[in-house]
């Protein structure tokens, strides 16, 4: 029981991409599911655009200038970048070996723009959107949010519908009525992933429990 647990904090080198339309609350959900689980690491994206309140350097974005981006593409350091409502966006470059002999997996919380380049790069990652409940309930959001001008929030739904058209080719989709229930899900699919054998070298949990008893398997 205790080794199963264990084994459920820790990461596998797994790359889980969530994309939605802005407002839907993807921020919200992973900060909620990463402090419930262990193993996870947030791939914090470089950016053009300036700071919102609140945001930190090195925390919610690298918030660098065009110029400094723009070198970042020549010297190819991104894994993939985008422009998105104006700014320029790009996520690092991934060492997965890295990441697996430490012991975490990747959040990366990128455009459907971005998702489609990562997926051919990243041939295992996992891709989930995020649905609103409804295109009211992401007006009413975006409002709440207290972030945008009436007319900001007017291109940010005209840009959400495109996004949802591209929701078929993600391997997931969660709706995000209520937050619980999303955390629950995401939470879980997570933990789904882990299980999954070809991500454990091969070897399944009944495996490395026998490795860890001595036997060889
Ligand atoms: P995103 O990162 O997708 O742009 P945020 O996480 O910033 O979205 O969420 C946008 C707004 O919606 C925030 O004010 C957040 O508190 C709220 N929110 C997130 N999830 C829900 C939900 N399930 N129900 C109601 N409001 C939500
Ligand atoms: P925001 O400015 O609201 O934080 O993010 C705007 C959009 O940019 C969101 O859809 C978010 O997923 C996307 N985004 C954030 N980081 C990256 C990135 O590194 N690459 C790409 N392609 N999109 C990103």
């Amino acid at each position: 029981m205790e080794i199963q647990s264990q084994e459920d904090q820790r990461g596998r080198g797994l790359i889980f991409i969530i994309s939605a339309p802005s407002g839907t609350g993807k921020t919200t959900l992973v900060k909620r599911v990463m402090e419930l689980l262990h193993g996870l690491r947030f791939s914090v994206s470089y950016t053009t655009r300036p700071p919102r309140t609140g945001e930190q350097e090195g925390v919610d974005y690298h918030f660098i200038s065009p110029d400094a981006f723009r070198e970042m593409i020549e010297k190819e350091q991104f894994l993939e970048w985008a422009e998105v409502l104006g700014h320029c966006y790009g996520t690092a470059r991934v060492d997965i070996e890295a990441l697996k002999s430490e012991g975490v997996d990747l959040i990366l919380d990128i455009d459907t723009q971005g998702a489609k380049k990562a997926k051919e790069k990243l041939d295992h990652a996992v891709l989930i959107f995020l649905l609103p409940p409804s295109i009211d309930a992401l007006e009413e959001r975006l409002k709440g949010r207290g972030l945008d001008s009436l007319e900001r929030i007017q291109f940010r739904l005209a840009h959400a519908k495109r996004d949802i058209e591209e929701s078929h080719w993600y391997h997931h989709i969660i709706v995000n009525e209520r937050i619980e229930e999303a955390v629950e899900k995401l939470k879980a699919l997570i933990l789904t992933e882990r299980c999954r054998k070809e991500m454990n070298h091969g070897k399944s949990d009944s495996g490395r429990l026998l490795e860890k008893c001595g036997k060889p398997v």
